[in-house]
């Protein structure tokens, strides 16, 4: 007779963990063998220290299918209402072309790519990326352009602080926020001033002159939707020294004279509406530029042009390529993570459109706003605003025509939301979805019934008188993406090959392990991508009446819920949409909470030495004192100096920033003693939650004694990279906090903290990737997130095992054990034969990989994190591939080739370089290119040969190079 299997059995084969956990059950056992623990669970009691341990499960998630969490997901987002949506504010609908949907959003080629740190394995993102910049230094006017900011408001938060940086009127702490710019945007630059020590100074632009600035923001078309001419405002301010940003839009600035063109510094916004979904307020890319003689101050990343060792142009991340590290608290900012992948649609939603393109939309969207307008007019309404391109702001204050609830109540009644942020008035902002039926919506929606107004009789007066929305003196004549790469991608066919040969050039997860450290490289299941594109998700605008983001609120509360439980602490804010962002959201709760006790001179920060380089950025930025506590010859905080430095300290100390496990990859034992002596001398610890995936299930930050942390959704909860962004970093804080986190003043947050300054534009920041954490720990639940953490701690040290005899593992903990990632010391061996970290990189792309994290956190290393999701077949593939890597180093030992004739000293290898009838190497073209067998099966070309960053840094060219520049 057969065996009767159980139902229940059968059903568990169904289960998510086993296609998120690389390793299957025989592997796993291997792996124990090797490593010498007897199963998961001896492994973990030989690892975490028995301190932390957590006694209990942590409850979290359903276990469900992926088919059943999609169906529980689809349920709860089906709460959510699609209005169409007028709001405007900085956020539009928007056509995402269909080519860039599919070959780029929904493609695992993008959206699983890290930051290109190793530029020659990542030619297609910088490629896309230096196209964003063009469009940006094009339609800005400007001379340089960054790689994308997290969103507007933080883009002019950053512009504020860099008008500090570069102004002359250094000894000025005033600064000026005109009343055109959007409220949400004011905001955050409100509460960054509040730290940095400035006086925020409001008015309409035209009385900014009349005070002493070292700066200014203006908003260009402004936030009610008018259009003038700026310029003399800004030579005003410019003549008193100060500096002048302007926030404008990319749309706009097809039509309109460039901030460039009218003075400004700097120019910043949004490029949501270049084919990024609303989102429920992102993700989106913040774009920023500035004049060239202020480069050296920009914040965030900037693409540069080199060359490579051929000398054919090639592309890497300029001057701050690791800025944060190097420069810590004196980096111009925190931003690391940022929204590349959001950034490269928009760039391509330029490119498919062309300059051409564009304008005609433009055009498009401001005929229709002039004939709202003037339909408007003509039923009796008036407007605030006699000038525009695509928003107008109705008055509705006379009771005698109507009044704003009449008007509010029929447009909800026809699926529209207006703009209600301002009394006895409505702002309507049109974008390029709105079509002929829209406008007639819209009239019978503003005027009530029998009003009369036929879209046809307008359009023959507007042709008759010509349209005057845009004042002539601001009308923009000069030409924008002349480049080619801007006028050669129209056809769809075109489009998919250029996206597709710039995939091509990458290395992504798709194609092998990318063992980066500190950023947790696992899997992005399909399943938790799938709903960040449904409508009900994507098409909503944050500010949309809370009663219509009601599968929102499901989504977020559960979300919370589990993230309470999973980190041990009290309470979420969902705001912060990176890791730095929410360090810098954890460092003002701890200020804020002091000072509710009387105690706002609390302004040390104390920072083990080995912590990543945002800590002390971002403690800068919420205005604190930075002082760095030594590390043992262990890689361990050195607890004896921490204690002498909390006490010495301890009538100013505010708070500790620590990483657990450490940044060198071991479960320190004296997390909990760290976390006492920090509160025994009246400071809070804040602890970066980085390395979450250490942690998950196992034991948490609550437990351990912390009060808050950040979480990098992009790392441990599964949300994709893309490339360098987009990310989420919500904070946990224990309830003694939670008063003191972000709020928001044109959205309820829903908590008690509502009325506080803002951290991001929107209230959940980029809330439209939270479905992809909810679906991760819904698919995982209790047990799949525990077996996760387990999983990775055994991967880190089956990879420790294997390759400490090659490269010797620089930090071990208790039983030798490393936690979910392990450094490897190549400084040895570059002693002795002069192959560098950096040769080991490369050569490591002529075997098919890409490199783990390179000299942090210490130089001269490689850090390795393999995370859960990679099988025990791909991490033998990487031992294969660094144990090749180890013999061709005994070669340089042993004298058989010098360092420079070596194939790591030359790599990475190109198709170009075994073609060449003039080989001459000291190793065969095989070697070059096929190192290892497996690499036969399945190579990885890298496009270009090495690149020169020094060469890149001294002569900085920051946008699309001229074509002839590839050509031999
Ligand atoms: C990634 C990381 C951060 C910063 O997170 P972003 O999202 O890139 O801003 C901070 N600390 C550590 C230890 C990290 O690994």
């Amino acid at each position: 007779m057969k065996t009767h299997t159980p139902l229940a059995q059968l059903e568990q084969n169904d289960n998510f963990a086993r296609r998120h956990i690389g390793p299957c059950s025989e592997e796993t056992k291997a792996m124990l063998t090797k490593v010498g623990a007897d199963s998961l669970e001896d492994l973990i009691q030989q690892t975490v220290p028995s301190s932390i341990l957590l006694a209990e499960d942590v409850v979290a998630g359903h276990q469900l299918s992926e088919v059943a969490a999609l169906q529980e997901l689809k349920a709860i987002a089906a709460k959510n209402t699609v209005n169409k949506s007028y709001i405007g504010m900085g956020y539009y609908g928007t056509n995402v072309p269909n080519v860039i949907l599919r070959n780029v959003f929904e493609n695992p080629g993008w959206y699983t790519a890290y930051t290109p740190y190793q530029p020659e394995i990542a030619q297609g993102r910088l490629e896309a990326l230096l196209n964003f910049q063009t469009m940006t230094c094009d339609l800005t006017g400007m001379d340089l352009a960054s790689a994308s900011l997290l969103d507007e408001a933080t883009a002019a938060a950053e512009a504020m602080a860099m008008c500090k940086r570069v102004s002359k009127n250094k000894k000025c702490d005033n600064f000026f926020i005109a009343d055109s710019v959007h409220p949400q945007v004011a905001d955050v630059m409100i509460e960054r001033a509040e730290h940095f020590g400035f006086t925020i100074l409001r008015g309409p632009a035209e009385t900014a002159p009349e005070h002493d600035l070292f700066g200014a923001v203006l908003q260009y078309p402004g936030t009610n939707g008018d259009v003038t001419d700026i310029s003399d405002i800004i030579a005003a301010i410019q003549a008193k020294k100060g500096v002048v940003a302007v926030g404008s839009d990319l749309l706009a600035l097809t039509r309109i004279k460039s901030p460039a063109e009218l003075g400004a510094d700097m120019a910043f916004g949004s490029s949501q509406r270049f084919g990024v979904p609303m989102g429920y307020g992102g993700p989106h890319a913040a774009f920023f530029a500035s004049c060239d003689k202020h480069k050296r101050s920009m914040p965030g990343r900037i693409i540069g042009v080199s060359k490579d060792t051929h000398g054919k142009p090639a592309l890497r991340m300029a001057m701050q390529t690791r800025e944060q590290h190097i420069r810590r608290e004196k980096a111009n900012s925190n931003i690391c993570t940022a929204q590349v992948l959001l950034a490269n649609m928009a760039g391509f939603y330029a490119t498919y459109h062309g300059p051409q393109g564009l304008k005609d939309i433009a055009k498009r969207v401001n005929r229709f706003t002039d004939l709202l307008a003037a339909g408007v007019v003509k039923g009796g309404l008036s407007l605030v605003n006699n000038t525009w391109f695509d928003t107008i702001t109705v008055k509705l204050d006379n009771e005698l025509l109507d009044n704003k609830e009449k008007v509010v109540t029929r447009a909800l009644a026809a699926g529209i939301n207006f703009r209600l942020d301002t009394d006895h008035q409505v702002g309507i902002s049109i974008d390029e979805t709105i079509t002929q039926a829209d406008l007639a919506t819209l009239f019978d929606v503003l005027l009530g019934d029998n009003h009369g107004i036929s879209i046809d009789a307008l359009e023959a007066e507007l042709a008759a008188t010509g349209s005057t929305s845009i004042p002539a003196s601001v009308e923009r004549e000069s030409e924008f993406l002349t480049h080619p790469v801007f006028n050669s991608h129209h056809s769809e066919t075109e489009m998919m090959r250029y996206i597709k040969s710039l995939e091509n050039k990458d290395l992504a997860l798709n194609h092998s392990m990318i063992s980066l450290g500190s950023c947790t490289m696992k899997l992005n299941a399909v399943a938790e991508m799938i709903p960040v594109t449904w409508p009900e998700f994507s098409n909503m605008h944050p500010f949309c009446p809370a009663d219509q983001a009601v599968g929102y609120k499901v989504m977020i509360d559960l979300l919370e819920d589990w993230l309470v439980t999973i980190t041990g602490y009290d309470s979420i804010c969902m705001q912060p949409n990176s890791g730095a962002q929410g360090e810098y959201a954890g460092l003002l709760a701890i200020h804020k909470y002091h000072e509710s006790r009387g105690d706002s001179h609390r302004n040390i920060c104390l920072i083990p030495s080995s912590a990543h380089g945002t800590n002390p950025a971002s403690a800068q930025m919420a205005g604190l004192k930075v002082v760095v506590t030594k590390c043992d010859e262990n890689g361990n905080v050195d607890v004896a100096d921490l204690r002498e430095k909390a006490e010495e300290l301890k009538d100013n100390l505010s708070c500790i920033m620590i990483t657990y496990p450490s940044t060198h990859g071991v479960y320190e034992e004296t997390i909990k003693e760290i976390c006492q002596i920090i509160h025994d001398n009246g400071g809070q610890v804040y602890m970066d939650g980085a390395n979450m995936n250490a942690q998950v299930g196992l034991t948490s930050p609550g437990s351990m004694g912390s009060d808050v942390s950040h979480l990098n959704l992009h790392k441990t909860f599964a949300i994709p990279h893309g490339g360098g962004g987009p990310g989420m970093g919500p904070i946990g804080v224990k309830a003694h906090l939670a008063p003191f986190v972000a709020g928001h003043s044109v959205a309820d947050t829903g908590k008690e903290s509502r009325n506080n300054g803002a951290v991001s534009a929107a209230q959940f920041g980029s809330a439209s990737i939270l479905p992809i954490t909810w679906m991760y720990i819904n698919m995982l639940g209790t047990d799949g997130l525990k077996a996760s953490t387990q999983t990775a701690i055994l991967n880190a040290n089956y990879l420790a095992q294997n390759l400490d005899p090659l490269f010797p593992v620089l930090y071990k903990g208790r039983n030798d054990r490393v936690a979910h990632e392990c450094i490897i010391d190549l400084r040895p061996l570059k002693e002795a034969t002069g192959i560098s970290e950096s040769d080991v990189a490369k050569r490591l792309m002529d075997y098919g990989f890409h490199a783990p994290t390179m000299s942090f956190p210490v130089a001269g290393t490689l850090m390795i994190e393999p995370t859960e999701s990679e099988s025990k077949a791909e991490l033998d593939r990487f031992i294969e591939a660094m144990t090749g890597i180890r013999a061709e180093i005994a070669k340089v030992e042993s004298g058989e080739w010098t360092a420079e004739q070596s194939p790591l000293h030359n790599a990475p290898h190109t198709l170009a370089d075994i073609v060449d009838a003039n080989w001459d190497r000291a190793y065969d073209r095989e070697t070059a290119v096929y190192p290892a067998p497996y690499v036969k099966k399945d190579k990885f070309w890298p496009k270009v040969n090495r690149i020169d960053d020094v060469y890149g840094d001294r002569n900085l060219f920051c946008s699309c190079p001229p074509i002839e520049a590839y050509n031999d």
